[in-house]
């Protein structure tokens, strides 16, 4: 049977292939350390579980609101506005089956065919996707230093364009933008009048003390050009519950809503109950889960430091490090021979749009990093990189 071109032209997930690639070696009795997932090692915490089975056992198992029960995105409006000093009503709020989703529904009910989503690169694996599968053209902004240049980024607005993505902190480099940095490319995405897909869903894993700012929370003209999104998957350790949403004006939400009835009709109403706990519950095991990625990550940093010519932005939140080396020319080959010579997985950053990287994810044990980093420095010394 002929597959539908618009999805013969999307590449299966390079970071969820790569990790479930590890996994089954894994599962085989090799001795792989797998530094490639994005996804916490943690245990959801206990409370939250709870309040799963509390969910199962209530026979909480029927369909609920389209967008997600209204306690529920009551809850996310006050965390909205509670900690990132933004108002949006429970009708300006959808949760979805995980931040994917959110992400998917927002692209496809803004875009039409031909329209231009400007993305900038290193980006996450999924956006180009998402943006061709809504047949609109991803435009990819090479940035200098990791982050976005406004000067850079008008360059790039044409008439065709309708989205600017903006991830911070971002995946796969850990930057975040400062104020004075999301004021200058608000200005910009006002002055256009372009939608700004805000994509958060690190923000509580951030490090130094430094703050996450919702570029929506600037003011309110650029608070009705965005559509901000999250989930529990990162900040709760919950990626296997598949609960995000989305924030912006009722005509977006609205619309996502309809689609979102064709599709799943709703998120999972166990995993709902327990991301409502997850809100309201004690904060204080989302913050030893962050003390313990900021942890790895001067472990980590630590020990690349030992490696000649290894260069990388520092992480200031997410659980990536994105490093180069001259040895890495063609990332993918570079990542493939480190699994299979050296059982170690990371991302190769062409998965990224950056060729000459590598991801490496440090949601793993000070173990687990201190043996990669002994075998990619092995590795380094020994093959010489590329062939
Ligand atoms: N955005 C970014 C930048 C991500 O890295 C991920 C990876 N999980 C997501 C969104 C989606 O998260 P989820 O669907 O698990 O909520
Ligand atoms: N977002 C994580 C990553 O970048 C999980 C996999 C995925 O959804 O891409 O590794």
């Amino acid at each position: 049977m002929r597959i539908a071109k618009r999805v013969l032209e999307v590449k299966p997930s390079p970071t969820l292939s790569i990790a479930s690639k590890a996994k089954e070696l894994k599962r085989k009795g090799l001795n792989v350390i797998n530094l490639s997932a994005g996804e916490p090692d943690f245990a959801t915490p206990d409370y939250i579980i709870s309040a799963g089975i509390c969910a199962l056992k209530e026979n909480f198992t029927r369909y609920t609101d389209i967008s997600g029960m209204k306690e529920l995105r009551e809850g996310i409006s006050q965390k909205l506005r509670k900690e990132n000093g933004l108002t949006y009503s429970a009708e300006e709020i959808i949760v979805s089956t995980g931040a994917k989703q959110a992400l998917y529904n927002a692209i496809v009910v803004l875009c039409d065919p031909g329209e231009e989503v400007i993305i900038p690169a290193p980006y996450w694996v999924s956006y180009p996707e998402m943006v061709r599968l809504a047949e609109a053209v991803p435009v990819v902004l090479q940035t200098r230093n990791f982050k976005v240049d406004p000067e850079e980024l008008e360059r790039t607005i044409t008439k065709r364009t309708k989205v600017f993505i903006l991830n911070s902190p971002a995946n796969p480099t850990g930057v975040i933008y400062r104020r004075e940095e999301l004021k200058a490319i608000a200005e910009i995405i006002i002055k256009h009048n372009i939608c700004c897909l805000s994509d958060e869903i690190y923000e509580r894993i951030i490090y130094d003390g430094e703050e996450h700012i919702s570029i929506a929370s600037l003011n309110d003209e650029i608070k009705n050009l965005t559509i901000l999104i999250n989930g529990f998957s990162k900040s709760y350790s919950m990626t296997g519950w598949r609960i995000g949403y989305a924030a912006a004006d009722k005509e977006i939400i609205g619309a996502m809503k309809r689609l979102q009835s064709h599709s799943t009709s709703c998120p999972n109403s166990i995993a709902q109950k327990a991301a409502l706990a997850a809100l309201g519950g004690n904060q204080r095991e989302v913050e030893r889960m962050r003390k313990e990625f900021e942890e790895r990550r001067n472990f980590l940093i630590e020990k690349l430091n030992q490696i000649k010519e290894i260069t990388f932005p520092t992480p200031e939140g997410s659980f990536y490090l994105f490093l180069s080396h001259p040895k890495i020319s063609d990332s993918l080959s570079f990542a493939e021979r480190l699994l299979e010579e050296e059982k170690v997985a990371v991302v190769p950053g062409i998965a990224f749009g950056q060729e000459g990287y590598l991801r490496i994810s440090f949601t793993a044990s000070l173990r687990e990093i201190e043996e990669g980093v002994e075998r990619l420095k092995k590795f380094l010394k020994n093959k010489g990189g590329d062939r």
